[in-house]
């Protein structure tokens, strides 16, 4: 049985005022919850994160990190291990803000997952494709493509079961146009049947979240199908009643 997350993509929102009401809101409806539920929030906040959510039922993560372990001359990267030293447990790599506005490769994806996992964090890996590539029928081509990607790096194909993978098609992040939960649960069974080829027993625990659009009126929905297993929620993160609404839809979470 796959425990399913819910975790919530804060992405360049907030102040700190505005994130210690979003945090004092979650955690007064987060104990009632049997999923998990995280915060990705970003980097400045995350002491004030820990502070607040340390020995609580909400878990938190960043939303990039660097790809090299160690210390070094790297202006402007935040690593793995700084990270952990946040508490952070999660942490989002290859989101498609980052492939497509700041022009991330497959490859480089790829060595932030094999760096969070040897920092000892959960790496959140999106893939997903655009609207064009969906219209031209090649959306098991770019998803194929991104998973490779990182195969190719992993010494054992059975540490991808060390990250949770995040299907968001990019035509739906953002833009209030969700996939239906059939689009959704193709794709999510085209990814768990291309992780079985390679293990099996990493293919059936691993969680596949749904991103993109997710909002109280249909988590539900996405989130009853057989390879949902939770979801990687934006816009809808910041407010806190519709975070834990969404959250409670979560399979097991009702
Ligand atoms: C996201 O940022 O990962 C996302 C899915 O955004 P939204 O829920 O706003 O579409």
């Amino acid at each position: 049985m796959r425990r399913p997350l819910v975790a919530g993509n804060w992405k360049m929102y907030g102040s700190k005022a505005s994130v210690r009401q979003l945090l004092d809101g979650v955690l007064a409806g987060a104990g009632a919850i049997p999923g998990e539920i995280a915060v990705c929030a970003p980097y400045v906040y995350l002491g004030m994160v820990e502070d607040r959510l340390r020995g609580s039922a909400v878990a938190w993560g960043a939303q990039d990190v660097c790809d090299r372990t160690g210390e070094g001359a790297f202006t402007g990267e935040v690593s793995g291990q700084m990270l952990r030293d946040f508490g952070c447990r999660y942490v989002i790599v290859g989101h498609s803000e980052r492939r497509h506005i700041y022009g991330e490769s497959d490859e480089l994806v790829a060595k932030k997952f094999a760096a969070a996992v040897a920092s000892g964090l959960v790496p959140i890996l999106c893939v997903g494709e655009l609207l064009e590539e969906r219209e031209a029928g090649a959306t098991e081509k770019v998803v194929d493509r991104q998973l490779d990607a990182v195969f190719a790096l992993l010494e054992n194909p059975a540490d991808i079961g060390r990250g949770v993978i995040a299907y968001e098609p990019v035509w739906a992040i953002g833009t209030g146009r969700t996939a239906t939960p059939d689009q959704a649960q193709e794709v999510h069974a085209f990814i768990r049947g291309r992780l079985r080829r390679k293990d099996p027993a990493t293919a059936n625990g691993l969680r596949i979240l749904y991103g993109g659009s997710v909002k109280a009126g249909n988590a539900a929905e996405l989130f009853a199908m057989a390879d949902i297993d939770g979801g990687l929620i934006g816009g809808a993160s910041l407010k806190a009643d519709e975070f834990l609404s969404i959250s409670r839809a979560a399979p097991g979470g009702q």
